[in-house]
């Protein structure tokens, strides 16, 4: 089967923003309105688009899938899910590594938040262009301007708005597009009739202003378009999109849309922005990969070049089972063959490709360049993985996983929260490579390990939402800090303490003594008898 959809004509994105900004229900709207666009070229009239939304929902397989597939104004747009806890964890990473370009969601009552910051920063970090939605308009206290000043202040970006909110708070109704001067206003709940009319006689300034900022900006990009704004000339429409794309695509600019997921206003602009502005897999830098003997190659977006790919995410699927979720970054491939996971030197068999649609669960035969998909039937592949074809063995440049630094140990407050929290711990630990859990042998503690406060936050909240379970949080028991005094007689050599950290086994403690009266010093300690580990003040 030939390729559906041109490179040029795929995104893959993802959705990134502070908690309660709005990523849910914005992703919900795409896929109300990417599903409400598929079913009109369909034949049979079924249930109506916001009953399946309400099925879907129930059944939660795409809401809360790794990444969806969806169709808008013939492109296809791949939304990989970033985490809604957004912190400095694998999730974000790996969403990070697949996507192309994203959408940064704000609120419009608070504009950049603290976590808009960290994965600004982070998609900065990797590169990722981005457009930015300004959400919530019909909130009380919503600033679209204010929200666009956070932009510029806050995370130092070049930004500007390219549409203007008409009305804020209860009186929203529609969007000024200033790169086009026109006005869009809702006239039904759902989103889907739109009177298009021209800019309100209040709004005409403010959208001339901004058009003057906008192509002020833009003429950075391209020279002749900079020629043409210096004399004063009027750039088509076609010409001002062409440069933002550029804009964008470099990264360096990010463009301003405003909306209100929830009220169904303004979502239709993002994904028309996401396919006009968002770079294409041929718009991005090949990825980079190391053949056997080590020497560096590059994999290009093209269906011609040999099969590479990355596993991202692994999940359970309750109707398939394990899911490997993975990036084509060059070649195709096809459901049923066998292809060398390089990574682990072991040969895979996709035993079934598919891909998740909003509403329904697609198997494909072919995979390309660009694509994002799901197998089932793979063995040994993890996140991180490099997948390829047998016979041009790569391994792709792929992502770091941080080592655990910072340990909590977790006590259910009931035998009921017990039973369940040995599950629900693995189960995270399967997902998350960068977080461990282990039962300390001395202290009976579980102990829970990963790469930071927030990580492990996280964790906790997880457990508690996702798991139900409740646990009283502490630091870890470490038997040694209580016996120093009693140690008198061990003074010079190495005794073995109870309680150390048992996923070490014992901890071994030097003692020397101190000036008179002052009791001993604890050296350094060793674990499982060999390198020192650690050395603390002395105790008097
Ligand atoms: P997430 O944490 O970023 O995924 O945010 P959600 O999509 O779950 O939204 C958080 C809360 O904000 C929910 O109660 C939503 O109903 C609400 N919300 C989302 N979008 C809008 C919006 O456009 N306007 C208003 N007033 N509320 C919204």
């Amino acid at each position: 089967m030939p390729r559906q959809y041109s490179l040029e004509k795929t995104r893959n994105i993802g959705i990134m923003a502070h908690i309660d900004a709005g990523k849910t229900t914005t992703t919900e709207r795409i896929l109300y309105y990417t599903g409400v666009n598929h079913k009109i070229g369909e034949t049979h009239d079924g249930a109506s688009t916001m009953d399946w939304m309400a099925q879907e929902q129930e059944r939660g397989i795409t809401i809360t899938s790794a990444a969806t597939t969806a169709a808008w104004k013939g492109h296809r747009i791949n939304i990989i899910d970033t985490p809604g806890h957004v912190d400095f964890t694998v999730e974000v990473e790996r969403s990070l590594r697949v996507l192309d370009g994203a959408v940064t969601v704000l609120d419009a009552k608070a504009g950049v938040e603290p976590q808009t910051e960290t994965v600004w920063r982070q998609a900065t970090t990797y590169g990722v262009p981005r457009i930015v939605f300004c959400n919530k308009m019909d909130a009380t206290g919503a600033d679209f301007l204010m929200s666009c000043r956070t932009i510029v202040d806050r995370l130092g970006a070049k930004s500007c708005p390219i549409q203007l909110p008409i009305g804020a708070e209860s009186t929203f109704t529609g969007i000024v597009d200033i790169i086009e001067r026109k006005a869009e206003i809702y006239t039904n709940d759902l989103g889907t009739e739109i009177q298009i009319s021209e800019v309100p006689e209040d709004l005409k300034d403010l959208c001339e202003e901004y058009r003057g900022k906008l192509l002020e900006y833009l003429a950075d990009y391209d020279e002749e378009f900079m020629m043409q704004v210096l004399e004063g000339e009027e750039p088509s429409i076609d010409e001002i999109k062409r440069v933002l794309r550029i804009a964008v695509c470099a990264g360096d600019f990010f463009p301003v849309l405003c909306g209100s997921a929830y009220k169904n206003k303004g979502v239709q602009m993002v994904l028309d922005a996401v396919v006009d502005y968002l770079p294409s897999p041929l718009d991005i830098p090949a990825i980079k990969g190391t053949l056997e003997d080590g020497t560096e190659v590059e994999r290009h977006a093209s269906d011609e070049e040999p099969f590479s790919a990355l596993a991202f995410k692994i999940a359970t699927d309750p109707f398939v089972g394990k899911l490997s979720y993975f990036r084509v970054y060059s070649g195709t491939a096809k459901s049923g063959s066998y292809i060398l996971n390089s990574t682990k030197g072991k040969r895979e068999r996709f035993g079934r490709i598919v891909q998740m649609h909003a509403n329904s669960r697609k198997e494909i035969e072919e995979v390309y360049a660009g694509d994002i998909a799901a197998a089932v039937g793979l063995k040994v592949t993890t996140t991180g993985d490099s997948l390829c074809a047998e016979d041009h063995p790569v391994v792709l440049e792929s992502m770091e996983f941080p080592e655990p630094v910072i340990e909590l140990s977790l006590e259910p407050k009931t035998k009921a929260d017990q039973d369940k929290m040995g599950l629900a711990l693995a189960k995270l630990a399967e997902e998350d490579p960068t977080f461990k859990t282990y039962t300390d042998q001395e202290t009976g503690q579980t102990i829970i390990a990963g790469v930071g406060e927030l990580h492990l936050d996280i964790i906790v909240d997880r457990l508690r939402r996702e798991f139900k379970v409740e646990a009283n949080v502490g630091q870890p028991m470490v038997a040694y800090r209580e016996t120093i005094r009693e140690a008198a007689d061990c003074e010079g050599k190495y005794i073995k303490q109870s309680g150390g950290r048992g996923q070490y086994g014992h901890v071994w403690i030097k003692f020397e003594p101190q000036e008179e009266g002052k009791g001993f010093e604890f050296v350094d300690a060793t674990v499982g008898g060999s390198v020192p580990r650690e050395y603390i003040k002395p105790t008097a």
